[in-house]
C-alpha cells in the first residue's frame, strides 16, 4: 500500500494548509520560534517544521519537573531530526525562593500557588524565549479544552507583543495520531499509558475513557481555569 493511500483527503488538505502557513511564517516573520512541549501535536508541528520550514527555531521549556518520558522523546527527536533544540530553564533563584517559602509541591495547596509555580517555571522562561522574535508558533488545537474553544490560525499576542500562529488549530486528535503513525514521528510514550496532554509530572495524570482530553492536567482545579499562563489572552 502506498503511503499516500492511507491518509484521507481531509488530512492531506490540512497537512498542506499547515505546511503553507509554516513556510509563510518562516519567510515573512523571521525570526520566528516554535514552543515545543513534545506532546503529540507538537511532534506533528516539529515534523512539519523540520521538513518544510527549518528556519523556524524550535525551543522548549524544561520546568525542572518534567517526566523522564519527555526528556526521552526530546533526546529521540534531536537524533531523529539531527537538530538541536533550544532549552530554557527557570531562574534557580526563583525556584529556591518559592520552595523555601512554600515547599516543593505547594502547587497542590491553592490556585494562586499553582499559578505562581507555572509563572516562574514556564511564563518567565517563555518571555525570555520570545525576546527579539517576530512570531511564535504553537501546536495548540481548538478542540483541546473549553478555554481553547476559539483558536484562530493567526492572532496578535498582546501580552507578549508579537504574532502567534496555531497551524494545527483545525486538526482533530485522530488526525494528529494518523500523521504520527503514517510518518513514523517520535512521540512521548506516556501517550501509550492514556496520558492525553502531558505537562509537568506532578500536575499530569492519565485520563479514563470518555474523559476530556485535558482532564489529566491540574485535575484538582476548576476545568475553566486550567491554563498555565502561556496561552492566556491579556
Ligand atoms: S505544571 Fe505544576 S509543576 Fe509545572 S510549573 Fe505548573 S504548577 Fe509547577
Amino acid at each position: 500500500m502506498s503511503s499516500e493511500s492511507i491518509l484521507d483527503a481531509t488530512l492531506e488538505a490540512k497537512i498542506e494548509q499547515s505546511k503553507k502557513l509554516l513556510i509563510q511564517i518562516a519567510s515573512d516573520y523571521a525570526p520566528a520560534t516554535f514552543a515545543n512541549s513534545f506532546g503529540a501535536e507538537d511532534m506533528v508541528a516539529t515534523d512539519l517544521i523540520c521538513k518544510f520550514a527549518p528556519e523556524i527555531e524550535i525551543f522548549s521549556l524544561d520546568t525542572g519537573r518534567l517526566p523522564q518520558e519527555t526528556h526521552t522523546v526530546i533526546q529521540e527527536a534531536m537524533t531523529h531530526y539531527q537538530r538541536k533544540f533550544v532549552i530554557y530553564a527557570p531562574e534557580s533563584s526563583d525556584i529556591e525562593a518559592y520552595v523555601r517559602r512554600n515547599g516543593p509541591d505547594a502547587f497542590y495547596d491553592s490556585v494562586d500557588l499553582r499559578k505562581e509555580c507555572c509563572r516562574i517555571r514556564k511564563v518567565l522562561p517563555l518571555q525570555r524565549a520570545l525576546q527579539g522574535k517576530k512570531a511564535w508558533v504553537t501546536g495548540m488545537r481548538a478542540e483541546q479544552s473549553p478555554t481553547r474553544g476559539e483558536l484562530p490560525e493567526s492572532e496578535w499576542d498582546e501580552g507578549n507583543g508579537l504574532q502567534k500562529f496555531n497551524p494545527l488549530s483545525s486538526w482533530s486528535n485522530q488526525e494528529v495520531w494518523a500523521y504520527i503513525r503514517h510518518f513514523g514521528v517520535p512521540y512521548n510514550k506516556l501517550h501509550d499509558q492514556h496520558y492525553a496532554s502531558i505537562g509537568c509530572a506532578p500536575c499530569t495524570r492519565a485520563i479514563a475513557m470518555g474523559e476530556d482530553i485535558r482532564a489529566g492536567r491540574w485535575w484538582w482545579e476548576d476545568p475553566d481555569n486550567k491554563e498555565c499562563g502561556l496561552h492566556v489572552k491579556k
